[in-house]
């Protein structure tokens, strides 16, 4: 009915010839400056500290890189073919990313997602369309992987599983889009990349990108403290199902944040540099800015993290009131 409503516009002579489609959208997103914050949390003087605005991404996070990827490849060599459904499982960001791709391309998404995700994000996957399967919260982002394993499992010609955490494609969204923008934007001076891990994606693929421009690049990875440590995104690795992806050969340092400091960095991040972030954006400064720190006197350093998300999706968790 729409898009029959608005047929007469689209077929006349094009009057924009320097717009582009939703999807064209995605990724060379800005590298913000964050050298003074750094500073003001005790960084070495000569060292400087960017960080990807990843919100700017069309869905509102990093995963629309990865989302769009695995779809593009999967519609090119008929894994995804007509009629079939894209399912997956995701913690909200990947989902909304599938959802919003699913809406442009035309192809329906079931997301299996832990009920306790947070509200805003079941909110938004519904908003494009997808339909959302609860998980039990107790298990958490492993026990939606299962789920989805079953209900492919019982009916495999439906759906195409998209499998984010052992989708190549994954990973070498950030191989051909991350990881070149960050070797551009700073060029090529990235003395560290640090980076949270969730299905790994972000830190592998940008990550093996940038150590084959530079083999003295520091890749540092960064996890939650502990099993009991919440940072949405973020994976406890030693517990949890190893994402096929990951290449733990690339990790130079690992890094650990606590729920608590990625908070207090994320509130930090809103009042003293205008950065209203999510969780996993407060655990990545953190660690940056902690290896900022630590570098010897007068080091000419750069240091470039990414910033997954906004903050928008975390407000009913209540923290920031
Ligand atoms: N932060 C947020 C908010 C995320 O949604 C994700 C994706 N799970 C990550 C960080 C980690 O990204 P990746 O999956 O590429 O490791």
């Amino acid at each position: 009915m729409i898009a029959q409503a608005l047929s007469p516009i689209s077929t006349s002579s094009r009057a924009a010839d320097s717009a582009i489609s939703l999807l064209d959208d995605i990724g060379n997103t800005p590298l913000l400056d964050l050298t003074d914050f750094a500073h003001s949390c005790g960084a070495q003087d000569n060292v400087q500290l960017f960080a990807k605005a990843e919100w700017a991404n069309p869905g509102g996070s990093v995963k629309a890189r990865a989302a769009f990827k695995i779809v593009e490849e999967a519609e090119a060599d008929g894994r995804l073919g007509a009629g079939q459904i894209l399912i997956d499982s995701s913690s909200g960001n990947t989902a909304i990313a599938y959802a919003l791709v699913g809406a442009v391309r035309g192809f329906p998404v079931h997301l299996v997602m832990p009920k306790n995700v947070s509200r805003e994000r079941k909110a938004l996957v519904k908003a494009y369309g997808a339909t959302l399967i609860e998980s039990d919260p107790l298990e958490g982002s492993d026990g939606a992987i299962r789920m989805v394993r079953q209900i492919v499992a019982a009916d495999p010609e439906r759906y195409f599983y998209a499998d984010q955490y052992n989708n190549d494609a994954n990973w070498r969204a950030h191989y051909e889009g991350t990881g070149p923008e960050i070797w551009q934007q700073t060029q090529g001076r990235v003395s560290h990349f640090v980076a949270g891990l969730g299905t790994t994606g972000t830190f592998v693929g940008a990550g093996r990108f940038l150590r084959e421009q530079s083999a003295s690049a520091q890749l540092v990875a960064v996890q939650p403290e502990d099993e009991l440590s919440v940072i949405e995104g973020l994976k406890y690795l030693p517990t949890a199902i190893t994402p096929g992806i990951y290449a733990p050969s690339l990790v130079d340092r690992h890094m650990t944040v606590s729920a608590e400091t990625a908070w207090d960095v994320t509130q930090a991040l809103a009042r003293e540099a205008g950065l209203f972030v999510g969780f996993s954006s407060g655990a990545a400064v953190a660690a940056a800015v902690q290896v900022a720190k630590e570098l010897p006197l007068n080091s000419e350093s750069v240091v470039v993290t990414l910033l997954p998300d906004d903050g928008s999706k975390y407000v009913s968790l209540g923290l920031f009131d």
